[in-house]
């Protein structure tokens, strides 16, 4: 497809575009390749608008969140990369809060616990924006994004837009389960707490995260989904693979299940280690690792 024709039907979107855009940069790991395309709508509607163009022309469409959970091939990505970073706004009804796919949860957090909001702490230290932790279901061993969400407004994949109730959540354990729409704002029930106590919450699960994962140095989380009643972390370890390395990607010394991008790691270097592993641990237990981490490109 000629690149003036998507140039063309996306000429009346509300926001910014442009052509071959790295997107190491925008990741946690800061590896891959770029983007053929990277659009960024100012409104919710120019999310659908991207929809429906890249729906009509064939042109393959992926959303970037945070970048948290992404390792970007090599090569990059082909046709059009989403980002959402201006939809940013927080607006508090009452109890409720409301937040675009864009804000980063850091700041969600910040945003609830100043104003004497309970409820989110659960995610202290996920460094993701809304719209990620929705698609992921992220969460810890507290509780899930989907535990407090009420109302979530999505993009369908043939660009309506759409409020999707508690009635019509399909989330399960680390997937939001959206079926291909896009998440473009989100509201969450929270309940009234001291902001003292909140803020002190915070501060243990964050002094509990920072002693027992490699938090400052570039990763993905934890690679491998757990498997049901075992922590993937724990299968690694046992099966002798913490510091295992491929090119710059180590398997992290602190935390098994999370693997650290040394310097100039490359997201070749990261799918070998991702099958090492998967074979090791395969070998000493028959469980096959699911890799919770999403791959984009070739
Ligand atoms: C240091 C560190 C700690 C972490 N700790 C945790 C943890 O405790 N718990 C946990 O669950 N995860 C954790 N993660 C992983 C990661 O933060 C989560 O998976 C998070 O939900 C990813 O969100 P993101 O915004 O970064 O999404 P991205 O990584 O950008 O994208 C992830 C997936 O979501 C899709 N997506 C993004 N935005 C949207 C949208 N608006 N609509 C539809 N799909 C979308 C993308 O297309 C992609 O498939 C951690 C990661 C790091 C680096």
């Amino acid at each position: 497809m000629p690149t003036s024709d998507l140039r063309a039907a996306l000429a009346g979107l509300r926001g910014v575009v442009r052509e071959n855009v790295p997107l190491a940069p925008l990741t946690h790991l800061r590896i891959g390749g770029p983007a053929d395309w990277f659009v960024e709508p100012f409104t919710e509607e120019g999310v659908a608008l991207a929809v429906r163009v890249c729906r009509e022309l064939d042109v393959p469409l992926r959303v970037l969140g945070g970048g948290s959970n992404l390792v970007v091939a090599d090569a990059g990505v082909r046709g059009v990369v989403l980002h959402l970073g201006h939809l940013n706004r927080i607006v508090r009804d009452g109890e409720r809060v409301t937040a675009g796919a864009g804000v980063t949860l850091p700041s969600l957090l910040r945003a609830t616990k100043e104003v004497g909001l309970a409820g989110l702490e659960r995610l202290t230290g996920i460094p993701a924006v809304v719209g990620g932790a929705v698609a992921m279901n992220a969460g810890t061993r507290d509780g899930e994004t989907f535990d407090r969400l009420v109302s979530l407004t999505v993009v369908e994949t043939d660009g309506s837009i759409e409020v999707r109730g508690p009635g019509r959540f399909e989330a399960v354990y680390r997937d939001g389960r959206l079926r291909g729409a896009i998440a473009v704002q989100a509201s969450f029930g929270l309940e009234p707490d001291d902001p003292k106590a909140i803020f002190e919450r915070f501060s243990a699960s964050l002094k509990k995260r920072n002693a027992t994962q490699p938090v400052s140095q570039r990763s993905v989380g934890c690679v491998f989904r757990n498997p049901p009643g075992d922590a993937a972390g724990r299968l690694i370890d046992a099966a002798g693979c913490k510091t295992l390395r491929q090119g710059a990607i180590e398997v992290s010394g602190l935390h098994a299940n999370y693997f650290v991008n040394q310097g100039s790691g490359s997201a070749a270097d990261f799918q070998a280690l991702v099958r090492q592993v998967q074979e090791r641990v395969r070998e000493r237990t028959g469980i096959e690792l699911e890799p919770e981490v999403k791959f984009w490109g070739e």
